[in-house]
């Protein structure tokens, strides 16, 4: 899962009253960890994704659509973010959405970008997904990169949102703030303005090994 979307909740729970009964409440959003694969290997990563990692627990392209249509009876117009570690690294990632579209969500990606071209755009379009959020941590591509541990990330991020604009989808920008990058928030505004983002989210991270000069951790899988 991509830190920066927000945990997945159950769909529906309660919540105590001061006079100790439970008003119950419908979940507004699902943010589903789709996959623990990613193309990344972000130090901060709390999914621990990483390229190779073990997807035989995952679920089955049938118990997704088990779990839409669960989610549908306890909120039918549900905003769903298809996250994970990286959605597009999963085969079935557009039969899935496509499901949710039947189901008249709002779906978007949860993505770092990266492996996000021309023909995924349309694919997004053609699926039903109607826009991305994209992890974008630092105005300097250096820095992204050395957070993100892949040289290059920067670069993909930034060009992904080129494509969603071009093939009319909306994205947010996503950005982990931690001391190394707090100072950059006013340019990350100014960035994401320019970029056309329609949201910029800045999500608080703790200190520890998450400077972008930490060492990177040994790359594991394919
Ligand atoms: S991009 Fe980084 S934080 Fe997001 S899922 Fe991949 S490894 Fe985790």
């Amino acid at each position: 899962m991509h830190p920066e979307t927000p945990a997945h909740h159950p769909a529906s729970s309660s919540t105590p009253t001061p006079g100790g009964g439970a008003a119950p409440y419908t979940a507004y959003s699902v943010s589903w960890n789709l996959t623990q694969r990613c193309n990344l290997e972000c130090a901060h990563c709390y999914m621990s994704a990483f390229a190779g990692a073990d997807t035989r627990g995952e679920l089955t392209t049938d118990e997704c659509r088990r779990v839409l249509d669960e989610i549908a009876q306890v909120n039918p117009n549900v905003f769903l973010i298809l996250t994970g570690g990286e959605p597009l690294l999963r085969r079935d990632l557009w039969e899935i959405a496509a499901y949710a579209a039947e189901k008249r969500f709002t779906t978007v990606l949860g993505t770092n970008g990266v492996l996000l071209g021309d023909r995924e755009a349309r694919r997004m379009r053609a699926h039903g997904i109607l826009g991305a959020s994209i992890s974008l941590d630092s105005t300097d591509r250096v820095k992204h990169d050395a957070f993100r541990h892949l040289p290059g990330a920067w670069d993909g991020a930034v060009r992904a949102t080129r494509v969603l604009s071009d093939a009319g989808l909306d994205f947010s920008l996503h950005m982990s703030v931690t001391d190394w990058n707090v100072g950059e928030i006013p340019a990350m505004i100014d960035l994401a303005k320019e970029l056309g983002a329609k949201v910029l989210n800045l999500f608080g991270r703790g200190g520890g090994g998450t400077s972008p000069t930490s060492t990177p951790r040994p790359t594991r899988g394919s």
